[in-house]
């Protein structure tokens, strides 16, 4: 029989797996604090669990999802890690350490099928979704390679693929980071982003009282068809009035606007002033990102003078605005650039 993975449960579902298979209900708690409050996962040393119990789990599952395959560290702090699945398939996480938080950047999918023309994992083409094990198992992994160097405080779905088209197992996902007797991170401190999977959206913020960040890239749809094709299928209006609709987005919790600033795409003053429009009735904050390069896109960053114009005009608007800083671009880490092309940086 081959083993499951306990980490692709959350804890409510594996107290109904352990009840079906005549454990009792509150081992499944014991687990959760063993894997994810103390980072233990040999069975051999979860010393609450009698010997018996110990061996009757361990011929049914296994703990591990993912092995660290290559750990790269940028000069600015930022720490990549490239991780191993069981079928040989590899995926990316970045630590992003900042002054009052450390954030981990987590994918959901190997590869990407959506296909956005200035992103480089869009460029892999995609592979597969990943399970819930190997979601949660990014963060298990990363705490592993930073030892106690750091804590990490936040996550953030923003690393290779499109979260909302592997919606169950990053609810199942969402459910483990936040569950006290797991992983226990504040709602609040993690973060979805998505291109907008427009029916998602919705069960994806009944999960938990998390953030939401849309990329939104583009003011108009003939920019936004090509920038993210996704675009076609659900066209500005029908996202923005799905985010007005909702009322889990809401003053406490706004959505994040990524925009990655194309030059000649989409940086002009006209598309700043769009701006303030499009989002009205939507309590909302906008992040810009100067496109980082990748061999794969033509796109480039436009000039910092350019950037400031665009950032001030979009501030005048009365808009929340902010300029998000490239972190580990010289290890291929920053938004966009996850493409496994370690070995060639190295
Ligand atoms: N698929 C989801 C999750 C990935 S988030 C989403 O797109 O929202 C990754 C963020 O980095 C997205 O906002 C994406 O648009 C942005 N990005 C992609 N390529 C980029 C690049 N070359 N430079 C800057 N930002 C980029």
């Amino acid at each position: 029989m081959t083993r499951a993975c306990l980490k692709d449960h959350s804890v409510e579902s594996l107290r109904a797996s352990f009840a079906e298979d005549g454990i009792a209900r509150f081992r499944a708690d014991q687990i959760a604090a063993w894997l994810y409050a103390r980072g233990v996962e040999d069975f051999d040393e979860m010393t609450d669990l009698s010997l018996d119990l110990r061996a009757e789990l361990s011929e049914r599952w296994t703990t591990r999802a993912l092995e660290v395959d290559r750990v790269q560290r940028s000069v600015d702090g930022t720490i990549k890690a490239a991780l191993r699945t069981a079928d040989d398939r590899r995926i990316e996480s970045v630590l992003i350490p900042e002054e009052d938080r450390n954030t981990l950047c987590v994918s959901t999918q190997v590869g990407c099928p959506l296909a956005c023309s200035f992103c480089a994992t869009g460029a892999l083409g995609f592979t597969r979704n990943l399970t819930t094990g190997e979601i949660v198992d990014q963060v298990c992994r990363m705490r592993e390679v930073l030892d106690g160097e750091r804590e990490i405080t936040n996550l953030v779905f923003m690393g290779m693929g499109e979260p909302l088209l592997n919606p169950a197992a990053v609810a199942e996902a969402i459910r483990l980071l936040v569950h006290p007797k797991a992983f226990a991170f504040a709602p609040r401190r993690v973060t979805v982003s998505t291109v907008g999977v427009v029916p998602q959206i919705g069960p994806l913020l009944e999960v938990a009282p998390i953030h939401l960040a849309v990329s939104l890239h583009a003011t108009t749809d003939a920019a936004r068809d090509t920038l993210v094709p996704l675009n076609q299928r659900f066209p500005l209006v029908v996202l923005l009035d799905e985010l007005r609709r909702l009322e889990t987005v809401n003053k406490r919790r706004p959505v994040f606007f990524e925009y990655t600033l194309i030059e000649g795409v989409n940086d002009s003053l006209d598309d700043a002033r769009r701006l303030a429009p499009l989002l009205r009735g939507i309590p909302s904050k906008v992040n810009l990102i100067p496109m980082n390069a990748h061999p794969d896109s033509p796109y480039r960053a436009p000039s910092p003078a350019r950037i400031d114009a665009f950032l001030r005009e979009v501030a005048a608007s009365g808009l929340r605005v902010t300029l998000r800083r490239s972190r580990g671009p010289d290890i291929q880490a920053a938004c966009g650039q996850l493409a496994l092309r370690g070995d060639a940086a190295a």
